[in-house]
């Protein structure tokens, strides 16, 4: 895939597969083209060349007669219900309850009934340790708990991929294990296939299969965590490291 916003060429022919149940982080500099990768899934970007492939489905465009075309609506929908993604900063309804803001998608997007996503919210509000809460408005709860929702509210869709984009760097210090702890339940317990991206190292190292290191929107060397956090091949990976643990 590509990706340039105007001539900045932020992705160049970058190229890489997360198989299912697979965990990938990506580590590496700032403005390296991490959290483009995300958006990028999430179909929130639009990508410059390429292709991207969810379950063998193509995402958001495809070729048609030499011309990117939108593809039709139906394909279209169907992909926002097979990736979830975390962000930075929750971005949860503030207008709504947590219940709400966790049945909303399922209702409308996947056509369950109220009944039915009240029950799968509240199992997976139970899940990360929210149910008590279930009532109360975003704005009432501390970041850690917000994230936990939001974290819910992915869950809720179903997701083939789970997409966490820095879902730790907007907190106080003292939330971040609380959110991580339920990060790494949900790895342990499901085979969900999550593409991560994370300045905790020491959560990159837990829950990942792989580890990609980037730098300037190439792949500068990817494999085991063990490997990459204790025998890093690349002088730029080992300068990373030095820099971030
Ligand atoms: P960080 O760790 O700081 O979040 P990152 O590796 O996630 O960095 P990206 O946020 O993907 O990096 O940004 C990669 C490059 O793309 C940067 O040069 C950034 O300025 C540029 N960029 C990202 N989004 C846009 C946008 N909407 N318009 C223009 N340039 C953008």
């Amino acid at each position: 895939m590509v990706k340039r916003f105007g001539d900045n060429t932020v992705l160049d022919n970058l190229n890489f597969t997360v198989s299912h149940g697979e965990r990938v982080t990506l580590i590496g500099p700032s403005g390296s083209g991490k959290t483009t990768i995300l958006r990028l899934v999430m179909t929130l970007e639009e990508l410059t060349d390429g292709y991207i492939y969810v379950g063998g489905t193509p995402l958001q465009y495809e070729q048609q007669g030499g011309k990117r075309a939108r593809i039709p609506d139906k394909r279209r929908r169907r992909t926002t219900t097979d990736i979830g993604m975390v962000f930075q900063h929750f971005n949860l309804f503030p207008n709504m309850t947590v219940l709400e803001n966790v049945i909303e998608a399922p209702i409308h997007v996947m056509g369950l009934s109220k009944d039915e996503a009240v029950a799968k919210a509240e199992a997976l509000l139970d899940q990360v340790g929210m149910a008590w809460k279930k009532d109360a408005r975003p704005s009432e709860l501390s970041g850690g708990q917000q994230q936990r929702i939001a974290i819910a509210r992915a869950l809720a869709m179903d997701p083939e991929i789970l997409l966490l984009d820095e879902v730790t760097s907007a907190l106080d210090p003292e939330l971040v294990g609380e959110v991580l702890g339920v990060l790494k339940d949900i790895a342990a317990e499901t085979d969900i296939s999550m593409l991560i991206v994370t300045h905790e190292m020491q959560f990159a190292r837990d829950v990942s299969d792989r580890v990609m290191m980037f730098d300037q929107g190439s792949i500068v060397e990817e494999g085991k965590p063990d490997k990459i956090f204790s025998e890093p091949e690349h002088q730029r990976t080992r300068d990373f490291l030095r820099a971030v643990l």
